[in-house]
């Protein structure tokens, strides 16, 4: 058995029943001071927060020592967390995601992974509308006449997310489609930035001129995605449907570095482009901004383009080639704190949607004698490899979740959409009572129950795999290969490569 697996064996019998009951007497909402979570913390790190009697009664006398033993049982600097919670102009969100985190523990107890009581984020197909045609594209977006919300239905449902859970969404994203397209975009982009501590939006670009990236940024938006798949015009425009598009797109990305917004490469990396993998990264580096690779997963209109899905070896090469630029910026921050106490490289700066990158980097770093180690889809915070188990890889229905352009809530927008992954609609049902409760969402949830097949006499799969709580597999890669099982193999990862040549190899690709 493995050693989380005994954790969370010993977390629900031994220390969960004395913590719920505690965090319960911590999770109050005051009529007068407001959420007693969110305040006692703000108290623990110095700010002068005006508190009645009672919260301060609860906060100095439970709260605090509470605080004082968590942090120093995680290993948290204090001043790191003030400058996250109080100083940093993303406190709000950061203090949203610990309020989370502690009615997450208060429900369902220390976990590994562990679950919050909402999501961290939610990326939000905002319509289904699209002027690109692009082969991969999950949503199947296009000129099409599904129904969307209006702007005042948009609105109530940025006021839902703004008080999620009792606490609030820390993050969300605008997606699609192209969110570009719609005509109420900044209308509602800055009626969410009011209401949301962090607010993204992934962009094909090339509707970004000049003028929409000035507009971008008057809405307050903190980032933005936008996707290149080439280095090349042949390569991107081919896959993306329309000629011009790279040019726009690109043009897009500096008209975006040009007002200083937070600029992202995102790059679906597949058989038709694998070739370009280091001149786009090389784009990103010339240009000064992030790149992410996007997994390829083949689902909704890529569902049609299996054969562009790279094999094990392929995505491993891809992850061990971002896995080193990543690395090298870690061991450069490094070498100037050494020497001059403080470092000003940004090591944020590669990612992959592939839930294989932390035991990639993980694997990369001790090479270097490091333990470093980046969790797909998430900054590259130092510390995070103490909780990588935690944040436990693929976040679908537990870390983040989805809501399609007419505000049914999906576990991860690489879900396909039917009567089994439609959890809901935010504006018809409740939320809470689907985070809490449905069974897809705790399927999601529970790593103990992934499974293996027997492949050759051997065992194959992510249910023995001892990186499963740091990465947990592709669970929409899975549903799509297996006909819906969320519990089956990532067949993408390179230990499971002999379910993969078993049921891709011997297809003619
Ligand atoms: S076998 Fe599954 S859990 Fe293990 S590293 Fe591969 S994808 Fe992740
Ligand atoms: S299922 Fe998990 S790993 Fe796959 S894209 Fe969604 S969140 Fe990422």
């Amino acid at each position: 058995m493995q050693r989380d697996t005994l954790e969370n064996a010993l977390f629900s019998i031994t220390i969960n029943p004395m913590l719920k009951p505690l965090i319960s007497s911590i999770d109050k909402n005051c009529p007068k001071d407001g959420s007693l979570l969110l305040n006692s913390l703000k108290d623990f790190l110095g700010e002068p927060v005006p508190l009645c009697s009672t919260c301060r009664h609860i906060s100095r006398k439970i709260a605090n020592p509470f605080y004082e033993i968590g942090s120093r049982l995680l290993r948290a600097d204090k001043n790191f967390m003030r400058n996250q919670f109080l100083n940093n102009e993303y406190g709000e969100a950061w203090l949203r995601g610990f309020g989370l985190m502690m009615k997450g523990i208060e429900k369902y107890g220390i976990r590994i992974p562990f679950v919050p009581a909402g999501p961290f984020e939610i990326v939000w197909n905002f319509t289904y509308q699209c002027n690109l045609r692009c082969k991969h594209c999950y949503e199947n977006a296009g000129n099409t006449k599904r129904r969307e919300l209006s702007t005042e239905e948009a609105k109530e449902v940025l006021d839902i997310l703004s008080h999620i859970s009792g606490i609030g969404l820390p993050a969300l994203s605008f997606s699609g489609g192209e969110p570009l397209v719609r005509k109420d975009f900044f209308e509602l982009a800055a009626y969410a930035r009011k209401r949301i501590g962090y607010v993204s939006i992934a962009s094909n670009g090339t509707l970004i001129t000049k003028d929409n990236a000035k507009k971008i940024k008057d809405a307050g938006i903190d980032y933005v995605e936008i996707s290149i798949d080439g280095a090349t015009p042949q390569v991107h425009n081919e896959f993306r449907g329309v000629p011009g598009a790279f040019e726009n797109a690109m043009r897009g990305v500096k008209n975006c570095v040009e007002e200083g917004i937070d600029t992202c490469i995102a790059t679906v990396l597949h058989k038709g482009n694998l070739a370009e993998t280091e001149k786009i990264i090389g784009l990103a580096k010339e240009l000064g901004v992030r790149f992410m690779h996007f997994n390829y997963i083949p689902t909704g209109r890529a569902k049609a383009y299996v054969e562009l899905d790279l094999t094990p070896e392929e995505r491993l090469h891809v992850l061990e080639t971002i896995g080193t630029e990543i690395i090298g910026l870690y061991l450069q921050a490094k070498e100037e704190e050494v020497k001059y106490g403080k470092s000003n490289v940004k090591v944020d700066r590669f990612f992959s949607t592939c839930p294989q990158y932390a035991s990639v980097t993980k694997e990369l770093s001790q090479k270097f004698g490091e333990k470093f180690m980046v969790e797909a889809h998430y900054a590259a915070k130092k510390g995070v490899e103490n909780v990588a188990n935690f944040l436990g890889g693929c976040g679908a229905g537990r870390l983040y979740c989805c809501l399609e352009p007419n505000g049914d809530i999906k576990p991860c927008v690489f879900f396909p959409t039917n009567k089994d992954t439609v959890l809901g609609n935010i504006l018809k049902d409740n939320f809470e009572e689907i985070w809490d409760n449905h069974p897809l969402l705790w399927k999601l949830r529970v790593r103990e129950d992934l499974e293996n097949y027997i492949v050759d006499g051997k065992e194959v799969g992510c249910g023995n795999c001892p990186d499963k709580y740091i990465c947990g597999g592709c669970r929409a890669r899975a549903y799509s290969y297996f006909n819906g099982n969320v519990n089956a193999p990532d067949i993408g990862c390179i230990h499971n490569k002999p379910l993969w040549e078993k049921i891709v190899g011997n297809k003619k690709r």
